[in-house]
């Protein structure tokens, strides 16, 4: 209608999305009859869009209803919807099963947002989240907190720049949590550029163990296999960045055990091409134990290499059942107790 010179009547509280909002400010440049209310429309926020926090930081300390007015305000609100984006996405990647996977946004001193505990990340709404002081005590919210808060919080307190932190369990990158392998490095950009991948070993989910673990990884990496568990990552930006770097270390380790299957040697970075990506990370402010080694440091990693078998009988491990005087002694044992047994 504006294309034509007529009076388009858009409504004062219709909602333009950022592309129709661009398109009636360039009619509106190029001479057409425009709408000045439209124009200055809100317009549909994108998942990275984030509200400027409030000004005063609350703690939890704050007064209880400082803190419910905050966790009803535009900009938590505006944080749960993406925490909401983020789960639906991990649900239709299939990176999340059951209940599995929570996330968690610090939102002042002491203080988070998190996932609930006991919803399926497909349907998880706003009206879910829940607030949590540092110790993973609740604050606000009717839903019960995750179980694996203790985690989130850990990293946040051990790590400063921990904005955001996502754990879920997508298949081919908890595949080798469960194989103990740190993924080959060296092979693609998006992974070198966005991943830091550090390996926390087992301990019960939830337990202030297992966050103490993951958390002491912070420093130098900013995505954590959990040995036979899953995948936590962090970001200093927001939670959808938290939220790729899973989608990239389940791109990557898919990609591996793909490219392993090939019967063809796996090509490698160079140091100084390797170099050139780290540089770009640091440049980005993402952590990596790496950033300032020497080139020839960057790449040479004797670790595990797609197509290769893992050396399980040589270098010296120990094997089961070949050594003839423990076999003689286990049998000396066995028969003893079976003849007391009779
Ligand atoms: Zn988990």
């Amino acid at each position: 209608m504006t294309r034509n010179g007529q009076a388009a009547t858009i409504p004062d509280d219709a909602i333009l999305t950022p592309s129709a909002r661009e398109l009636l400010q360039d009619l509106e440049a190029s001479g057409a009859k425009a709408i000045a209310a439209a124009a200055s429309a809100p317009a549909v926020k994108a998942a990275s869009e984030t509200l400027a926090p409030p000004a005063k930081k609350l703690n939890s300390k704050s007064p209880k209803s400082e803190l419910e007015a905050f966790f009803n305000s535009p900009y938590a609100n505006s944080l749960k919807e993406q925490i909401c984006e983020m789960g639906h996405r991990l649900w239709k990647r299939a990176y999340v099963d059951g209940n599995g996977g929570n996330m968690a946004i610090r939102v002042g001193e002491d203080i988070a947002l998190c996932t609930p505990t006991l919803v399926s990340k497909g349907s998880l709404k706003p009206s879910d989240m829940c607030l949590v002081d540092f110790e993973g005590n609740q604050l606000c919210g009717t839903k019960k907190r995750t179980s694996e808060i203790l985690m989130h919080l850990q990293m946040m307190k051990k790590q400063p720049k921990a904005f955001a932190t996502c754990h879920c369990h997508p298949p081919y990158a908890t595949a080798f949590a469960v194989a103990g392998i740190a993924p080959p490095t060296c092979m693609l950009p998006e992974y070198e550029v966005f991943c830091s991948v550090g390996v926390a070993p087992y301990r019960t989910p939830g337990s202030p163990d297992m966050g103490k673990l993951v958390a002491d990884l912070t420093d130098e990496y900013n995505t954590i296999l959990m040995a036979n568990h899953g995948v936590v990552t962090w970001s200093h930006n927001n939670i959808e960045e938290a939220y790729w770097r899973m989608e990239i270390i389940e791109a990557y380790c898919r990609t591996i055990v793909v490219a392993g299957q090939l019967g063809k040697p796996i090509n490698t970075f160079t140091g100084p091409q390797m170099k050139e990506l780290l540089n770009i990370k640091q440049s980005l402010g993402f952590v990596d134990p790496r950033i300032g080694m020497k080139e020839c440091e960057l790449c040479d990693s004797g670790e595990w290499r797609p197509g290769a078998t893992s050396p399980t009988t040589e270098s010296g491990s120990p094997s089961i059942g070949l050594d003839p005087e423990a076999e003689a002694a286990v049998k000396a044992i066995t028969d003893q107790i079976l003849a007391q047994m009779k």
